[in-house]
């Protein structure tokens, strides 16, 4: 090797000069560095998510409009101004506002609101500013996060959306899981090792900006009293998950997540996700009479996110799922590789030993969503975002449309997405009174009459922001060719396999 190393210098380098021979490598040096720093610079600009979608407006009007707030008015031929955020009814301050002719002789609905979302983890593929705008693509203007994994969900959305970096919807926080016991299943959880612990987490919570507790797992009848009171204290809501090893009745949870709890402890075969999902079988329909009677004797409200435990039917054919109109907008990571029934994290391993019982489950779910609204109980639309198939903004309209087959009247499965859960975390949100805080829907038809007019979504505005549909259709395009195609999709498929095979997620 070093004999015809010496045979090329002889050969070909012999008769140049020494400076010469010192220029020539100057100049591969320079050309290396700089086709490095170029490969560098094309790496990171292929990384770094798309710019966002583009307001229109921040100040303007909308004239002849029909203005409905579902089940209290229905206004026609109105004109309604966004300034500063806030709403204001009536003609006559309409001077120097943008205006939309264009958007005139539609439908002025208020946002959707999700009562129960996760936002993605501030994870190297940023994830934040997209699922931000697909809420708002569906018409979610606000969402409540019912519980950060790691601590960095909320406050990535919350400064990206604040600083304008990318458009988002109003998020309402419970920050961190409050669990009564190890082993902490997520990262970010407060544990109540006694009851006077209660009340230093729910300071904490306020000082951080949050408006709820989570009430997690392993939270005895104690616990759960002493941050029922902090809580009031503090003025923060207790949402949570019936523990699994206590039932409806005996928990007492002021917002009942997922309807845990309604199979009592005892009939669940395992404490584990999916039997407490699909465990159901000893529920009756005295079961059903006692929930109901129960939640309006201590005035609960119920969560029951009908849309997650729908969607993991969509196991039943996983390649399908896969290719699903809304499944194929997130990031191929968590089709192909977290939801993975195989090779995924364990959770969903023996998914379809379930799905017979999951199926009956839902069925019971759908009665009890009707029986308590008959008997005038809250129940309230969430989704659970980052379960299988749940797909941020697309979910809970699905989850509307679970709650029109369970057998409430479409506009008043409106007045409940929009006006009715809005107020409860915000003064006159969902609205569109004068003063109320502008998250608006736009549609060319009335979706009060007709699910189908959901797809008529023309522009949205959130927290005062007016957002084309155009615009918003292209920039989730430009997001989802991003995460979807090109270098990310080949980076992140891999890096995601690996985690999820050194997951220290176990296995409920
Ligand atoms: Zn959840």
């Amino acid at each position: 090797m070093k004999a015809e190393v010496n045979l090329f210098h002889e050969r070909f380098l012999g008769s140049l000069s020494r400076a010469s021979i010192d220029a020539a490598m100057r100049k591969v040096a320079i050309g290396l560095a700089l086709f490095l720093a170029l490969l560098g610079g094309w790496v990171f600009q292929q990384l770094q998510p798309p710019k966002s979608a583009r307001t229109a407006a921040d100040d303007f009007v909308l004239t002849d409009v029909t203005v409905i707030e579902p089940t209290l008015s229905r206004d026609p031929k109105a004109t309604l101004r966004v300034v500063n955020g806030r709403i204001q009814r009536g003609s006559e301050r309409i001077g120097g506002a943008m205006a939309f002719p264009d958007l005139s002789h539609t439908y002025v609905l208020p946002g959707l609101v999700d009562m129960h979302a996760h936002l993605p983890p501030d994870t190297p593929l940023k994830l934040s500013g997209y699922y931000s705008l697909l809420f708002l693509a569906h018409g979610v203007t606000t969402i409540r996060d019912a519980g950060d994994p790691d601590g960095t969900a909320v406050p990535a959305a919350r400064e990206g959306i604040e600083d304008g970096e990318f458009a988002g919807p109003r998020i309402v926080s419970c920050g961190p899981f409050v669990a009564g016991a190890e082993p902490r299943r997520w990262p970010n959880t407060e544990i109540v090792d006694e009851p006077q612990d209660a009340e230093r987490i729910a300071s904490a919570l306020v000082q951080a900006g949050h408006s709820c507790i989570k009430a997690y797992e392993d939270l005895s009848v104690e616990k759960i009293e002493a941050l029922k009171a902090a809580a009031a204290r503090h003025g923060l809501r207790v949402i949570g998950h019936v523990p699994s090893q206590l039932s409806y009745e005996e928990a007492l949870i002021p917002d009942v997540q997922h309807f845990f709890g309604v199979p009592r402890a005892e009939s669940l075969k395992r404490d584990h996700v999916l039997n407490r999902i699909a465990d159901w079988q000893d529920v009756d329909d005295a079961r059903l009479e006692l929930i109901v009677q129960t939640t309006l004797e201590h005035g609960i409200i119920n969560t029951p996110t009908l849309v997650s435990s729908h969607r993991l039917l969509l196991y039943r054919d996983y390649e399908a799922a896969k290719n699903d109109r809304a499944v194929v907008l997130l990031p191929r990571i968590f089709p192909d590789v977290v939801w993975n029934p195989v090779s995924g994290i364990p959770y969903w391993k023996e998914i379809g030993d379930f799905l017979p019982s999951l199926e009956e489950a839902l069925t019971k779910k759908l009665d009890l969503v009707v029986r308590l609204y008959h008997a005038g109980a809250k129940v309230q639309l969430g989704t659970d975002t980052q379960q299988p198939f749940v797909v941020p903004g697309a979910s809970l309209q699905e989850e509307m449309l679970l709650f029109v087959q369970a057998g409430i009247p479409l506009e008043e499965v409106w007045a409940m997405a929009t006006w009715k859960q809005g107020q409860t975390l915000m003064p006159d949100l969902g609205r569109l009174t004068d003063g109320a805080p502008a998250d608006l829907l736009v549609f060319r038809e009335d979706p009060t009459q007709s699910l189908e007019a959901l797809g008529t979504l023309v522009a949205v505005v959130a927290r005062g922001k007016l957002y084309l549909r155009d615009e918003v259709d292209r920039t989730v395009e430009r997001y989802r060719t991003h995460f979807r195609g090109g270098l990310v999709d080949k980076i992140s498929l891999p890096i995601a396999r690996r985690k999820v095979k050194q997951s220290v997620l176990r296995d409920y």
